[in-house]
């Protein structure tokens, strides 16, 4: 009986940035970043999720750090499977290891070939069987939208390599945008600001934390400056230099645009009964971007809408997922139709 293997079934938020793992009945036991260190020579694995992370930047030659999710996309399938493979155990460790049902999460522009690769990484971690969920809907079920009703919700997910617009309206996605700007290229943009203005080298870690601790999207009450540490461009040595808030929201500005704009598009091909709805409910904000200070305020601005950062938007993901896994039959209508395997 299938339901004697119920405390095993699992839903796994493979995302760009960060891996969840939710198992039905104890929630999110694994939320670890999607980094994976291995020796560069044999491809053996040395770590896996934050200490893997640690090592990002500080590796010597012999070991490599690779983010198996690029821009959404499986971008090393053998990697990913590895990592996959152990969250699934971690998860496992101390029990028989009973052969789970599982719910991966997958960004919608994702293509059938690498939904394809999903899966198989999932049958090759164990799985009986493997269901995909789009994000957009795990996203909008796990901030607690009413998926199933029929009016608008417009969900936006802003994630590391993707940022992921849909509306969503009797259990379906109804229009969707899924566009590659999101944190990373925000990352990036600093790391470019700070080479371009001060001829300071910052490693991609510092960079995040520079986001994360000064970065905005639109002025805030209490803008504050700090000191950046980098390599000198020029000498090579080590440098520190004092940036503003300001600075910070000017060097994001473009990619900031490419979110924004994704967001915009998606409204412009929204059905106008379903506009009306987003007018009256607002736009959900969840993934880890939604958490970059004025995100929501600078969306309100730019499109008219009321707009709401979910409870916990880095969590939305796997909450959804997961509530699929806990409610299978009710929610199975939201999963991608079942591809014939191979
Ligand atoms: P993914 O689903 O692609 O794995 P997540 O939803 O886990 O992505 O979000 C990760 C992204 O969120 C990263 O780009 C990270 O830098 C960003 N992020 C996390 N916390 C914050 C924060 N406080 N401010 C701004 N960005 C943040
Ligand atoms: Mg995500």
């Amino acid at each position: 009986m299938a339901n004697s293997f119920v405390g095993r079934d699992m839903a796994v938020d493979l995302g760009t940035a960060n891996t969840l793992v939710y198992v039905r009945g104890k929630g999110i036991l694994v939320d670890e970043p999607s980094v994976v260190a291995v020796q560069s020579a044999s491809g053996e694995l040395v770590a896996v999720g934050h200490e893997a992370k640690q090592m990002v930047g500080r590796t010597p030659d012999e070991i490599e750090t690779i983010r198996p999710l690029k821009d959404g996309v499986i971008a090393d399938f053998e990697t990913c499977e590895q990592m996959l493979r152990y969250f699934i155990r971690q998860v496992h460790r101390r029990r028989y290891f009973a052969k789970p049902r599982l719910v991966i999460c997958v960004p919608s522009g994702i293509t059938a070939v690498e939904t394809r690769a999903v899966k198989e990484a999932g049958y090759q971690a164990g799985a009986r069987n493997v269901y995909i969920v789009e994000e957009p809907m795990a996203a909008a079920i796990g901030a607690g939208l009413p998926v199933h009703l029929p009016t608008g919700n417009m969900v936006v997910d802003v994630g590391g390599g993707t940022t992921e617009v849909a509306v969503i309206s009797l259990g379906g996605v109804v229009t969707s945008l899924s566009v590659t700007t999101a944190g990373d290229d925000v990352d990036n943009a600093i790391v470019a600001w700070m080479k371009k203005e001060h001829a300071l080298l910052l490693g991609d870690r510092t960079a995040e934390e520079v986001k994360m601790s000064l970065g905005s999207a639109w002025p805030t009450s209490d803008e504050t400056e700090a000191e950046i540490r980098g390599r000198d461009l020029v000498s090579g040595l080590p440098r520190t230099v004092t940036v503003s808030a300001a600075d910070v929201r000017h060097a994001i500005e473009e990619p900031l645009h490419g979110i924004i704009d994704a967001v915009r598009a998606t409204l412009d091909q929204t059905p106008p009964e379903l506009a009306g709805d987003i007018m009256d409910r607002g736009i959900v904000l969840t993934g880890g971007g939604a958490l970059l200070r004025g995100l929501d305020e600078r969306l309100r601005h730019e499109t008219s809408m009321p707009v709401h950062v979910a409870d916990s938007p880095l969590t939305s993901v796997a909450l959804g997922a997961g509530r699929c896994v806990e409610e299978f039959d009710a929610l199975r209508a939201v999963l991608v139709s079942e591809r014939r395997r191979r």
